[in-house]
């Protein structure tokens, strides 16, 4: 139950039955029954059998899809266009330090900043003094300074 769902063609204002919706949505129809015991309210109720409105339904796995963070790589970084963990390119790494210090031995938190390697968008991704070392052990041409404090 860990894949996303397209929903995005499900027209907003028409009423789906159970098997409509797992039909269009490419899911089992048990699925469709667990959502709707999970939060989806059926809209209506017809001769025994649930409708569900196409937009509720929209807004429901729209949070529902948010919820699955991506995680990133070790090496990698987060890109909001790809939404996906992605490599930088390494002329466009920059490290900063947020001015938060973490744990008790007031380790130093790092911002990484860098350009997605797949799209050029920009990415970022919290580090800390502590990984950074690791991060860059995947860029060996990185020529930039670790900040410290
Ligand atoms: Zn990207």
């Amino acid at each position: 139950m860990g894949k996303r769902v397209k929903y995005q063609h499900l027209k907003d204002y028409r009423f789906y039955t159970t098997l409509e919706l797992a039909k269009l949505l490419k899911v089992s129809k048990s699925t469709v029954i667990y959502w709707a015991h999970h939060g989806l309210e059926p809209t209506k109720r017809e001769q025994r059998r649930w409708k569900f409105n196409g937009k509720d339904v929209k807004i429901y796995l729209k949070k529902k899809n948010n919820k699955f963070k991506v995680k990133t790589d070790p090496g990698e970084v987060y890109c909001p266009s790809c939404r996906a963990s992605r490599r930088a390119k390494v002329k466009s790494i920059e490290l900063k330090l947020t001015g938060r210090k973490l744990g008790k031995n007031l380790i130093d938190q790092i911002m990484i900043y860098g350009k997605c390697i797949k799209c050029g968008g920009q990415c970022t991704q919290l580090s800390s003094e502590n990984c950074i070392g690791i991060f860059l052990s995947y860029y060996p041409d990185f020529s930039g300074k670790v900040p410290s404090s």
